[in-house]
């Protein structure tokens, strides 16, 4: 039995078999081949050569009716790659004089060119490197007969182990056989671990070296509430976990008891709790956890695991569609957030997309109104089917909020022309999620609906740690005295202006932290559903007054460390 320790990332505990996949890192065993052999190990290139051709042009195609001319051409250099007659015929004669087995030869081929061009000084041939890499191992893929991993291929609960897993991958487990995932990296706010919570599927992140550790088929528990995960455990460690597997639902089963009691301070103030949802589907588990509307649809899994973008009228089926199945409670539709962790495998966007800094969000949106317009049309037709309200991600000033006004109000006069019906006072708000929109909330209180604090991005900005990387998760700290600096002043700025204020970062969810930002006096709490019922019954524990005081309390602290002790043990004065 071996026990190591990584980040919680999504709660609960699971206890399943081990099914590890490998990091596609292609290691071919170096086989000598007959004279005879030399023909047939040719033809098997060329095969791959036209097949991995036949890849790209599809998905040129693909690319140039969903995003344009200009992106598919992103796809000519890999074709170039393709057909380098030095390349090729590098392997070809290294295949006739060495007689090794041709996936090896291409590896070691592909390998030297890498090399050479990552140490050009030339920032282009540079970057050519990622375009020869990625045709590389398309080739190698098709050299020997691979496919990526498919879930749907599971046939029994497993407990998945990968070095990492991308949010699209974690969206595709839904529905199939995983009881939980383990990874080598990555963060507690990571795309792939908000996942997780959505899908209640527990999962521990960020286990350096855990797929050296663990064989397809070992035994495991997963304890993603506290972040162990326990390699073949003892008769008695197992039956301690299962003993905690039923503690667990007896304690799930006295939060659940009131969560369709209104969610009102011992003193009576009326707080929102609202869910956090990626997928149209998660509107049974919202209702089932007694929340009172969705404070967060991300809608960008909406893009994942499927071939183009999907069409107005999809959009607009499944907007309208979660509208409907919430009424009469608020549904807020957090317009596209592509970008950071969350990338789109179908468009092969370029590496820089998928950094945190980078062109994604609202920036991408509003470089591209085409594919913008298209979901924003789509809100404002379902918004005649519910309470519909709309948020943009990433606003870092109030230029940005109204460019992205300006579009919604280029399609409200297009639907107006079109005799096409919306709601034309839909809310509209801005997520303060960058630094720079936090220290100007007054000025984008008076050009805002309402606010919705996204902490995950809030933190990673203002603290300058990667949210993802598990490296620095000891830095990330949501109770550090500059975050409720922030926060504090973001609402106080949305009151003053009249304005309501949410949030919606994993920090409304975490119970250690509720006593705090509600005495700061937020409006909205919105979180995964499945950790409802908790805060509800949280807030139903204390009066608004106690709440404030406790706040008041945290903001003299020094330390991140020391808010975070202060709150837990007032949580546990308050709920004995
Ligand atoms: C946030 O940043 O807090 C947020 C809610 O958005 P996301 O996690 O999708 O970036
Ligand atoms: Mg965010």
């Amino acid at each position: 039995m071996i026990k190591v320790k990584g980040i919680a990332a999504a709660s609960g505990i699971s206890i399943g078999p081990a099914y590890r996949i490998d990091k596609e890192e292609f290691v071919i065993p170096k086989e000598p081949i007959a004279q005879g052999d030399i023909p047939v190990q040719i033809q098997l290139f060329e095969e791959a050569l036209i097949q991995t051709r036949r890849e790209i042009v599809a998905l040129q195609k693909r690319i140039a009716t969903d995003m344009g001319q200009e992106q598919a051409e992103i796809f000519d250099a890999h074709l170039l790659v393709l057909e380098d007659r030095m390349l090729i015929e590098e392997v070809i004669s290294r295949l006739k004089k060495e007689r090794l087995n041709v996936a090896y030869i291409f590896l070691e081929v592909l390998k030297k060119y890498i090399d050479v061009f990552s140490k050009i000084e030339d920032e282009y041939l540079k970057e050519r490197t990622a375009d020869i890499n990625d045709v590389g191992k398309r080739i190698l893929r098709n050299l020997l007969g691979k496919k990526r991993m498919d879930f749907k291929d599971l046939k029994e609960k497993v407990v998945l182990v990968a070095h990492d897993l991308s949010p699209s991958d974690t969206a595709a487990m839904h529905k199939q056989n995983v009881c939980a995932f383990v990874t080598d990296i990555g963060g507690k706010t990571s795309h792939t671990a908000i996942m997780a919570k959505s899908l209640e599927i527990p999962a521990v992140v960020g286990v350096e070296g855990i797929t050296l550790k663990i064989k397809t088929n070992d035994l495991l528990i997963v304890d993603g509430s506290m972040g162990d995960v326990i390699i073949n455990p003892d008769e008695a460690t197992l039956q301690f976990y299962q003993e905690g597997q039923r503690k667990l639902k007896g304690i799930a089963e006295k939060f659940l008891s009131v969560k369709d009691l209104p969610t009102l301070t011992l003193d009576g103030k009326q707080i929102e709790i609202t869910a956090n949802i990626e997928l149209p589907d998660e509107v049974g588990s919202v209702k089932l956890h007694g929340a009172q509307g969705i404070g967060l649809y991300r809608t960008e899994f909406f893009y994942m695991n499927r071939k183009g973008l999907p069409s107005e009228e999809e959009h607009y089926q499944a907007y309208s569609y979660v509208a409907s199945e919430m009424k009469p409670y608020p549904v807020i539709i957090r317009t596209l957030d592509l970008g950071g962790d969350k990338f789109l495998s179908q468009f092969e966007i370029p590496h820089e997309m998928q950094n945190f800094l980078g062109w994604r969000a609202v920036r991408f949106c509003l470089a591209r109104p085409d594919i913008f317009k298209v979901q924003l049309r789509a809100i404002l037709r379902a918004s005649v089917h519910g309470k519909l309200k709309l948020m943009y991600p990433m606003i870092s000033g109030v230029e940005e909020l109204r460019q992205a006004n300006k579009i919604l109000d280029d399609c409200k006069e297009e639907l107006r022309k079109e005799g096409l019906p919306f709601n034309d006072n839909i809310e509209v708000g801005a997520m303060i999620e960058v630094p720079s929109a936090a220290m100007t909330c007054d000025l984008l209180a008076e050009e805002a609906d309402f606010f919705s604090i996204g902490t995950n991005d809030l933190i990673q900005y203002s603290l300058a740690v990667d949210r993802a990387n598990e490296k620095v998760a000891y830095l990330y700290e949501p109770l550090h005295p500059a975050v409720l600096r922030m926060i504090k002043n973001i609402i106080e700025a949305a009151h003053h202006a009249g304005i309501w204020v949410g949030m919606c970062g994993e920090m409304a969810g975490e119970p250690a932290f509720i006593l705090i930002i509600l005495g700061l006096g937020l409006d909205e709490f919105s979180m995964p559903p499945q950790v409802i019922p908790e805060v509800k019954y949280i807030i139903r524990s204390v009066t608004l007054k106690k709440a404030q005081e406790i706040a008041q309390k945290a903001l003299q602290l020094s330390t991140g460390k020391e808010v975070e002790a202060f709150s837990q043990l007032e949580l546990r004065k308050i709920l004995g």
